[in-house]
């Protein structure tokens, strides 16, 4: 990009941001990491409050790559064990497997169901051979694969709460990778076929700090980034990037009330795009900036709530697809490590979708906190005689973004405009507008570090793109 640049600033200290500086750090490279919050991690920080380790909903670390969980068992430096995960989907009152189990649907929702879901989806393979239906949006991809009835129960329900849009307007990439199974026929199999050892519905092994919460993943970067003499200044706000000549001479952020100027070779920003491009200033074209405008996050109001008792479920995270039920997701962090609480408590964080300025965002706390004890009294998940004074809420604006059908060309827009500044690279879930998951953000930052240091043809914007399943 340059001639031997040996200093570069990165815009964001979530896990992408922290990844490539810690690269960049250990090969001798003056590294500064500037972050608005107080704290490093982004999306994956923890905090603690009084004893208790929160995360933002739950966080599951894992890799299809061998050689990326080493790297997290590195970074976390002993502080890691392996855990069987247990997520389920909480409906009618009853549990089901998540990814569906048809045993396990037989049995709750009756023989009938299951009956009118596999003539359903016979309907649709039949339908499909005399005239292929288009994969081009979430409804249609699932319709084609599982029948109108479990996309009735299961998937559109749940993925228009979450989304708060039609699944009509949702590209069908996101099903692609976020559906396991390949359809209803791939269910059944995988219900008869279930691996041996399999003990409990399914279980998949991941990682998560013994303690400290995810967020000490994180911690454990920065550890590495000032072992190795770089910079990591928080409650820094990234405000505008001055440029000159199609190369960026300078991050403007605010700290303390005052304006620094940071200058460097390289910077690789991790803020969300949408930010990213107004911070360029005036150059930027029209046509950008319609880009940019026409993409959409979905934020998270996370209520939590402390209970006095030592489990509330053995789940990791429960989906909670009904509609009339504000909360989308519970999760129960003491299920990841019991360092998490106190002995003899546990907590549990509802998570309720919301975009910034809605009902939602504005509702006051206590008004957000009584509504997620509700419903989970209403669903007969809570005793509200276990709930613990000192609940609180948390709103995270940009958790997801959006992938309605315009997104694609719209993010391509931006990352083709962004090219034209020699020394800026847009990395991370925030900065290529990807919906993926912490092992993704990771390697998106390692694989800029490695482009930029070896001169390596390696494409950062390939990562967590394709239409595979993330897990
Ligand atoms: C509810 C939820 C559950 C999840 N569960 C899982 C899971 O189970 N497993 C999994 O692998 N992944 C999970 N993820 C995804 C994972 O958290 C993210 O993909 C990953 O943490 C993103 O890292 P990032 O660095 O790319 O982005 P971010 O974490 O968003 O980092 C961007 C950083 O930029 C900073 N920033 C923004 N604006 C400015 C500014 N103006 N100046 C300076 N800094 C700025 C932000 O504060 C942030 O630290 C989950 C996400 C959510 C929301």
């Amino acid at each position: 990009m340059t001639e031997s640049p040996q200093t570069v600033t990165v815009l964001g200290g979530g896990l992408a941001g922290l990844a490539a500086a810690q690269r960049f750090a250990e090969n001798g490279w003056k590294v500064t990491v500037l972050e608005i919050e107080d704290h490093v991690g982004g999306l994956a920080s923890s905090f603690e409050q009084d004893g208790y380790t929160y995360d933002h909903g739950p966080h599951r670390l894992y890799s299809n790559l061998d050689e990326l969980n080493e790297h997290f068992k590195t970074v976390l430096d002993g502080n890691w064990d392996y855990r069987d995960r247990l997520s389920r989907i909480y409906m009618r009152k009853k549990f089901f497997d998540y990814p569906l189990k048809v045993g396990n649907v037989v049995t709750s929702l009756g023989a009938w169901t299951m009956f009118r879901s596999f003539l359903d989806y016979f309907v649709a393979r039949t339908r499909n051979a005399i005239k292929p239906i288009a994969d081009d949006n979430f409804e249609a991809w699932i319709i084609k694969r599982f029948g109108r009835t479990l996309y009735e129960l299961f998937f559109g329900t749940y993925t228009r709460k979450a989304w708060g849009i039609p699944c009509t307007q949702i590209s069908a990439d996101w099903a692609a990778q976020r559906i396991s199974q390949l359809d209803l026929w791939d269910t059944v199999k995988k219900t008869i076929f279930r691996p041996k050892n399999e003990v409990r519905s399914l279980v998949s092994k991941f990682l998560y700090p013994k303690t400290g919460g995810i967020g000490a993943l994180g911690r454990g970067y920065e550890r590495l980034i000032l072992r190795d003499g770089g910079t990591v200044v928080t409650s820094a706000e990234v405000v505008r990037l001055e440029s000159e000549g199609g190369r960026i001479t300078g991050a403007v952020y605010r700290k303390d009330g005052t304006e620094h100027v940071q200058r460097s070779d390289i910077f690789v920003s991790t803020m969300p795009l949408t930010l990213l491009i107004p911070m360029l200033g005036d150059v930027v074209p029209a046509e950008v900036t319609a880009a940019k405008d026409a993409l959409v996050h979905k934020g998270i109001v996370f209520a939590y709530v402390k209970l006095d008792r030592e489990q509330l479920t053995p789940d990791h995270w429960i989906y909670i697809p009904e509609e009339h039920i504000a909360v989308h997701r519970i999760s129960e962090f003491t299920n990841f490590s019991k360092d998490c609480a106190p002995d003899g408590k546990t907590m549990v964080c509802a998570e309720i979708t919301s975009t910034k300025g809605d009902a939602y965002w504005t509702s006051t706390d206590e008004q957000i906190l009584d509504l997620a004890k509700r419903n989970l009294v209403e669903l007969g998940l809570l005793d509200e005689r276990d709930v613990l004074p000192g609940g609180f809420v948390r709103r995270v604006d940009y958790a997801y973004p959006i992938y309605d059908l315009t997104y694609r060309g719209n993010v391509r827009t931006l990352t083709q405009y962004l090219k034209g500044f020699e020394n800026l690279v847009s990395t991370g879930r925030q900065g290529l507008f990807r919906y993926g998951n912490m092992d993704h953000s990771v390697a998106m930052g390692h694989a800029v570090a490695k482009r930029i240091l070896e001169d390596a043809a390696v494409d950062h914007e390939q990562i967590a793109a394709a239409e595979e399943y993330f897990g």
